[in-house]
């Protein structure tokens, strides 16, 4: 754990970090971490997060070292998307038991596990993830991964961020690290040239960077590495070679992004693919920084007239919506980059934004909705679950955009929602995906559903009804009335 603690501190002290540079040399050694609820850190600890950056790799095993409940937790549970690979999706763990923990038997376990991975689906690599109850245990994670490598002719990567060091963004800080220590810059590529990138933080949510990658194959820039989107195992080993890096959500991989720039010399920037002028400004962005690193100048104009050319199309097809959404109110309650980013997007078309929550955001991001919102007013750092209610029950948002965990707030105050995080179903990102975007809201605030379900129920607008209704307390009787008065006409509906 000594090694373990010193990278965590390591990680904390990120030079690249606002927050973090903002903090007095006392702060900044305490690092972020936040107490975790004892019982309640499932699903959002540090190995979840490990795991979430870890796993769109898709052609790798992702082995985890723990009981049933820990891969049970973190399985699957968004929506990132592969174009071939699909080993990513079957779920690996050692299953340790109560036994195993007595009896000492994790370690052994985790190599006959690799072992076995290896003899049935031959991966270019496994990663092995600790959990809570291996790293109590000591089970020396990074010497079973190094002495099954070595007898296997394997790359076997240990991923040491256990549940409860800390929070999810920790984890996701240490996938990274995982990744620097022991994964990129381990193949050397013989095809390396001037236009390389490598995506950070892209996850290729509902394979949204399908709509955004043939721009770049468009304008000759070849994607050494996303990551870790739709990634295979040899794109991460050699994507040190890349010329420059665009770095999609901050929060998470920002210190792979930092320590990249430091090791192999690469760029960064962070952007953003939603919204219409933040994907040209990538694009232009990504173009800028490759002629910094040596390629042809020519690549600037190359890339202006894709996106006069692609800008054209969007607002064209974007138009047929303009009128429809001009001046309806959104409610944002999702965070990090999408705070900024569709904030900014959704204002291009005419919508209103009431409320954009910042919980998750950098200083950076809240600058920029600042500089985008014109004032602050509009942010919110957390919105309870009843003052979210409140807010859409009168009637002050026409939308809500946010995770699945509050979609239940908005539909209980009959209010439409539409899912924008990473369990969405639609592709968000480039152009295409702006254009999606605003279908889709389109369609959930103008489902018929709502002038349906806003109407008064047919039991309290039928007086006859109530008068009729037997003795409430007789349960059976009250079921019999109801049964019998089935709506059928509009007036039933209460629509005239
Ligand atoms: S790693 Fe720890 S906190 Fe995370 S799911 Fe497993 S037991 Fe729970």
């Amino acid at each position: 754990m000594t090694s373990l603690s010193a990278k965590i501190q390591d990680v904390f002290d990120e030079p690249a970090c606002d927050y973090n540079r903002g903090k007095d040399a006392k702060a900044r050694k305490e690092g972020c971490a936040r107490p975790l609820t004892p019982g309640a850190a499932a699903g959002g600890c540090a190995f979840d997060g490990a795991k979430i950056v870890l796993q769109p790799i898709t052609d790798v095993a992702h082995l985890v070292h723990a009981p049933l409940a820990c891969e049970g937790n973190s399985w699957d549970n968004r929506g990132a998307a592969s174009s071939g690979a699909m080993l990513w999706r079957t779920s690996f763990t050692t299953d340790l038991t109560e036994l195993d923990v007595v009896m000492g038997q994790g370690e052994r376990k985790l190599f006959k596990a690799i072992r076995e991975i290896k003899e049935t689906y031959a991966p270019p690599a496994v990663f092995v993830y600790s959990t809570c109850v291996t790293a109590l245990t000591g089970d020396d994670i990074e010497a079973v991964c190094k002495r099954a490598g070595e007898k296997f002719g394997l790359a076997v990567v240990p991923v040491n961020a256990p549940g409860f060091i800390g929070s999810k963004n920790l984890g996701n800080k240490l996938a990274g690290e995982a990744l620097l220590d022991h994964v990129i810059g381990t193949v050397e590529p013989d095809d390396a040239g001037p236009y390389d990138i490598n995506i950070l933080g892209e996850f290729n949510l509902s394979g949204e960077f399908w709509l955004v990658k043939p721009l770049l194959d468009r304008l000759g820039i070849r994607v050494r590495a996303c990551i870790p989107g739709d990634a295979r195992y040899i794109d991460v080993a050699s994507a040190h070679r890349a010329r420059a890096a665009m770095m999609v959500c901050s929060t998470a991989l920002i210190n792979l992004a930092r320590k990249m720039q430091e090791r192999w010399d690469i760029p960064f920037f962070e952007g953003s693919f939603y919204g219409i002028s933040d994907t040209s400004e990538a694009l232009r962005n990504i173009a800028e920084l490759l002629v910094k690193q040596g390629a042809d100048p020519q690549i600037l104009d190359r890339t202006q007239t894709l996106i006069a050319e692609q800008e054209a199309i969007a607002w064209k097809k974007l138009d047929a919506y303009r009128r429809r959404l001009q001046g309806k109110r959104v409610l944002l309650n999702t965070g990090g980059v999408k705070s900024w980013s569709v904030v900014h997007a959704l204002m291009e078309i005419g919508m209103e934004i009431v409320g954009t929550s910042v919980k998750k955001s950098t200083v950076e991001d809240r600058e920029r909705i600042k500089q985008i919102l014109k004032d602050d007013n509009h942010m919110f750092e957390q919105m309870a679950a009843r003052e979210l209610y409140a807010m859409l029950l009168h009637h002050k948002a026409d939308i809500m955009l946010s995770g699945g965990r509050t979609q239940f707030i908005a539909l209980k105050a009959k209010t439409p929602w539409l899912d924008i995080n990473q369990e969405r179903q639609h592709p968000y990102a480039g152009y295409d995906g702006m254009v999606e975007l605003v279908r889709q809201i389109d369609l959930a605030i103008h489902n018929p559903i709502w002038c349906q379900v806003r109407e008064p129920a047919p039991w309290d607008c039928k007086p006859d009804l109530k008068e009729e209704l037997p003795d409430t307390k007789n349960e059976a009787a009250t079921l019999h009335a109801v049964q019998e008065f089935v709506p059928t006409t509009a007036d039933d509906f209460g629509e005239r």
